[in-house]
């Protein structure tokens, strides 16, 4: 199938076009269409399968179709959390460029350690569509009362085994703690070790299965 038959949108296959993306990966094959039927999705995919695209084009699709014009407060719609700044800094980039045809409709904010934390924090005074963060320094924000999660209506786990490996458990664990139960959660993972499988099985509602 192309982009078109998984049912994407004008502005994001436009995008896509221009990016010069013919037909989709397998990972992003099989996850797009269960993403949009709002499903919760569990991916084997390593980095250079095409997953940023997998999660971040079916995300945005529904973030624009829902669109609210409710600006009245720090509220995060989609929290994608990624275990590094580089991560971080790139997948939100990713959201960007594939975004770019969408008129502006979505504020898309990376939030990451090393950098000063009152930049941030300005920009999601009004909120934000997709926040791109590290647990550690969403914890920071969190605390700070900068952002409310209780509205989050989808949740991305991207390099999950890495989040864990680097000992972001208890962080993690925090920052779900402030999620809605009820929510749309995809999770993509190079390798599923004991702990990203508790998690998986923790986390997970009927997921759409893909492995690599
Ligand atoms: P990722 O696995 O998300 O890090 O993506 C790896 C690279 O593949 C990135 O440079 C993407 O821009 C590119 N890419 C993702 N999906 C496609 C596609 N369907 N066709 C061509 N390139 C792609």
């Amino acid at each position: 199938a192309n982009f078109a038959q998984l049912g994407i949108i004008a502005p994001l296959l436009n995008r896509l076009t221009e990016l010069a993306y013919v037909l989709p990966t397998p990972v992003q094959a099989a996850t797009i269409p269960a993403v949009l039927a709002g499903r919760d999705v569990l991916a084997g995919a390593n980095t250079g399968s095409g997953k940023t695209a997998a999660f971040a084009i079916p995300v945005l699709q529904q973030l624009v179709e829902a669109k609210t014009d409710d600006k009245s407060g720090a509220y995060v719609r989609c929290l994608v959390l990624v275990p590094t700044r580089e991560l971080a800094q790139q997948v939100a980039d990713s959201f960007l460029s594939y975004a770019s045809h969408l008129n502006g409709q979505l504020k898309i904010v990376a939030a990451f350690g090393g950098v000063s934390v009152n930049a941030q924090m300005q920009s999601l005074r009004a909120g934000a569509d997709v926040l791109v963060a590290t647990p550690g320094r969403l914890l920071d924000l969190l605390s700070s009362n900068a952002i409310k999660l209780n509205r989050v209506s989808v949740l991305v786990l991207d390099e999950a085994d890495r989040m864990l490996s680097l000992g972001f458990t208890d962080e993690l664990a925090q920052v779900l703690d402030a999620l809605p139960a009820k929510k749309q959660t995809l999770l993509f993972s190079a390798t599923f070790p004991e702990e990203v499988r508790e998690l998986t099985t923790k986390l997970l509602n009927n997921p759409l299965e893909y492995q690599l």
